[in-house]
């Protein structure tokens, strides 16, 4: 069960799609001055190296966040890949490049640290994360533990489709839920619709995210159709966005990462998405296409009900 390790996709096109959408809506999120519960029910990590050996082991950084900074961020005085970068690209570039003060890119920050930087301590915001892989949660804690954030972050070892259940509705009644499993076993699928029709009983205002891989298989096919149901059922609106970054025209080299396999499409299902994030990703989405995008297959897509 525990064979899936975030560090190996640290930084790919599916993190640089989750976390530049995650950073809309938190900065959406945290204009309104009232308290904002985030909880992260699989958070990994926390905090991964780019040069360390999981992330070189499948290279997946490469294809994305490495790209992206290749192309928008050029080091020198080459002009960025594309004239004017797309507000949420920025803003994604910007919280990365924040932990990597050396101008080097070698820290890949995992949700936790992404939403923990822009939360606010003066509206006293919290976040909750939920990790169950032994080794992981005890990396998350330590790495929690060195930013000082005292109350604000509460770190738990637990099953985060059941730790849930105790935050929903936050106190403030104002909510970010991060719903990220590695889908490593298909049950997970399920989990997450259950979760979702369980959590908007009991909190149908919050905004949740959920992320899913696009691949060949009936669960993952039938995860966002199964939650437009539940969240069209419970009448609240929605927004869904994939990003496929197609199969790589690349030849594999002997020895080295193989090129053209790993996960190539992902997608995230936002329930109560902030009206400003389709506008938003309707210019982001094009551009992330364009400086990610590989070959047969690419391409991406934007609809929104309720
Ligand atoms: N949200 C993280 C980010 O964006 O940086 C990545 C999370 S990773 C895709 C999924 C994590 O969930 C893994 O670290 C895995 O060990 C953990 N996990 C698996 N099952 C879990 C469960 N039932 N509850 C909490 N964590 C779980």
């Amino acid at each position: 069960m525990f064979s899936y390790r975030h560090a190996f996709h640290a930084g790919s096109h599916a993190d640089v799609l989750k976390h530049t959408m995650l950073i809309a809506i938190l900065r959406h999120l945290t204009q309104k001055e009232t308290a904002l519960t985030v909880v992260d029910t699989h958070a990994g990590a926390g905090l991964y190296r780019l040069d360390g050996d999981y992330a070189g082991t499948s290279g997946e950084a490469a294809d994305g966040v490495v790209k992206l900074f290749a192309a928008l961020a050029p080091a020198g005085s080459r002009q960025p890949a594309i004239g004017e970068i797309a507000p949420l690209l920025q803003d994604y570039l910007e919280t990365v490049a924040g932990f990597n003060p050396s101008g080097q890119l070698k820290i890949y920050p995992g949700s936790p640290f992404i939403v923990q930087a822009l939360l606010r301590k003066e509206a006293r915001d919290k976040l909750k994360l939920f990790e169950l892989h032994p080794t992981d949660s005890k990396a998350l804690a330590a790495n929690i533990a060195q930013l000082g954030a005292g109350r604000q972050v509460a770190v738990a070892r637990q099953d985060g489709f059941e730790g849930l259940k105790a935050f929903l509705p936050p106190p403030s009644r104002r909510g970010l839920v991060l719903i990220d499993p590695s889908y490593e076993i298909k049950s997970d699928y399920a989990k997450v619709s259950a979760c979702v029709q369980d959590s908007l009983l009991r909190f149908s205002t919050g905004t949740y995210a959920v992320w899913y891989p696009i691949i060949p298989r009936p669960e993952a096919h039938e995860l966002p159709r199964r939650l437009k149901t539940l969240v069209t059922q419970a009448g609240r609106p929605w927004l869904h966005a994939t990003l496929a970054i197609g199969q790589s025209e690349e030849r594999n080299v002997p020895g080295e990462p193989d090129r053209g396999q790993g996960l190539t499409a992902s997608g995230m299902f936002v329930i109560n998405p902030p009206h400003t994030l389709k506008p938003a990703l309707q210019v982001a989405l094009p551009q992330l296409l364009q400086v990610l995008g590989r070959g047969r297959g690419k391409g991406h897509a934007l609809e929104s009900g309720g």
